[in-house]
């Protein structure tokens, strides 16, 4: 990847990043994935340097850096060969945990997020359910209170949930007042930061406390556990609840941005580090008494699939920037500054850097490991050349967290103002 032009900071992040990872080699990588084996060391050695804090507040424990630095972070870890297992080991403790930050009582957030950041626990996202799907707005999963108010029931399912054999914490988005009650889909779902009480053996599941969880087997990212989780009247202490009753979108939407831009670092990291083996095999692989490279056939996708990734870096970094700014913005507002000072980052603008960084980022990471896959020939079917285990992982940032359909949906509607198609 051209660096040029990263501040200072970024550098400085991919820099250490790179050092630790490369502790981790890919046969690492590979052994975990075929043992569909939780990285534990990898997770442990990032929070040890203090890397899961790096968007956190620093009063909390964290960097207080940015976006701009965290999806650095992130391209950096897939980029190493860890790719988007290594990646979604530590995804959620860094952007599931925004919300938390910013919305959470001083309790709650001087209570978990200091310990996230040290790794002492870990948490997951709980959001996608089986029969709502991309529709997040009429999820069914319902959190009621009882009638002393001192707790929730939660009953309901959510599935793809990644990490939650390894999470003592869900981030978990439910409804607390049914979607024929209120005026707006949006309205009605409140945010929880909920503990998963279940006995200690990661594959078991407890009927007993109303939490079960079922495994996905699932094509890539074997490292990282994908999960069905099942709630029959398991029951939340009130004070789970994150931010106000009933307006959890609201806190949900403010961490989407970012984990668009994040995606899109770690959709990159894999495409560059495809193209780089690739070019490598093609330089030294002779067929015909000559390097495969040199033949145009060869080259010219590989040199298309870099300058893709180039297209999509700009993109994802623009955006990323645009986050930042706007949340600067929004501190300096809060705190009296004077709006001609701050300038205005409109979210709308945010949102649709985040989107197309997201979207395009991940087509160009699909192009790079099909193609880095084909210039292996015979040996790109091999799991010790690696990409064959980065292609079956990047299709996810195609489909999550939000699908490539949905954003060229959000770009016809809100960008190019086509009627709304669904
Ligand atoms: C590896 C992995 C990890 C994940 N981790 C998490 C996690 O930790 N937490 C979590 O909450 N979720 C997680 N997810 C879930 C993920 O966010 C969803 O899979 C994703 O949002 C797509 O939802 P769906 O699978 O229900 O697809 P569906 O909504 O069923 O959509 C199926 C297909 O139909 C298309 N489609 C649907 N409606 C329209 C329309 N109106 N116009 C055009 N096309 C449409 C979609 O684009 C898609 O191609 C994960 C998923 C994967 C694969």
């Amino acid at each position: 990847m051209e660096t040029t032009g990263f501040t200072e900071n970024q550098m400085t992040v991919r820099e250490a990043v790179a050092t630790l990872c490369a502790k981790f080699p890919n046969s690492y990588w590979q052994e975990h994935d075929r043992n569909e084996e939780d990285p534990t060391e990898f997770h442990a050695a990032l929070a040890k340097d203090g890397w899961l804090g790096i968007a956190l507040p620093e009063e909390l424990g964290g960097s207080g850096l940015g976006i701009s630095e965290a999806t650095m972070m992130m391209q950096t870890i897939a980029e190493s060969g860890a790719g988007m297992a290594g990646a979604q080991s530590i995804h959620a403790n860094v952007y599931a945990t925004q919300p938390l930050a910013k919305f959470g009582t001083k309790k709650q957030r001087e209570h978990t997020i200091p310990r996230i950041i040290a790794g002492e626990w870990r948490t997951c996202f709980g959001v996608t359910e089986p029969d709502t799907g991309l529709d997040t707005l009429r999820l069914r999963t319902a959190a009621r209170k009882s009638a002393d108010g001192q707790s929730y029931s939660v009953t309901g399912q959510k599935i793809w949930i990644t990490c939650a054999q390894v999470a003592r914490k869900m981030m978990l988005l439910a409804r607390t007042t049914p979607l024929e009650e209120v005026r707006k889909p949006s309205e009605g779902l409140s945010l929880f930061c909920i503990d998963l009480d279940r006995p200690s053996s990661s594959s078991a599941s407890s009927s007993s406390t109303g939490l079960e969880m079922r495994k996905i087997k699932k094509m890539g990212g074997r490292a990282v556990d994908a999960n069905e989780v099942f709630f029959d009247n398991y029951q939340i202490p009130a004070d789970a609840l994150v931010g106000t009753e009933n307006q959890g979108f609201r806190a949900i939407l403010h961490g989407m941005n970012a984990e668009r831009c994040l995606l899109a670092g770690e959709a990159l990291g894999l495409g560059y580090a495809a193209v780089a083996r690739a070019a490598g095999y093609a330089r030294e692989r002779v067929v015909f008494g000559r390097p495969i490279g040199a033949n145009q056939g060869i080259a010219h996708p590989l040199a298309d699939a870099y300058m893709r990734l180039e297209a999509a870096k700009l993109a994802t970094y623009h955006a990323a920037r645009l986050y930042d700014g706007s949340t600067a913005a929004e501190k300096e507002r809060a705190a009296g500054g004077d709006d001609k000072n701050v300038g205005v980052i409109r979210q709308d603008a945010v949102a649709v850097a985040a989107n197309s960084a997201k979207y395009l980022a991940a087509e160009a990471a699909f192009t790079a490991c099909e193609r880095a896959v084909l210039t292996h020939g015979g040996m790109g079917y091999a799991a010790e050349y690696d990409v064959e285990r980065w292609l079956r992982e990047c299709l996810v940032p195609r489909i999550a967290p939000v699908s490539r359909e949905m954003i060229m949906n959000y770009i016809g509607e809100k960008v190019l103002g086509l009627p709304r198609s669904y």
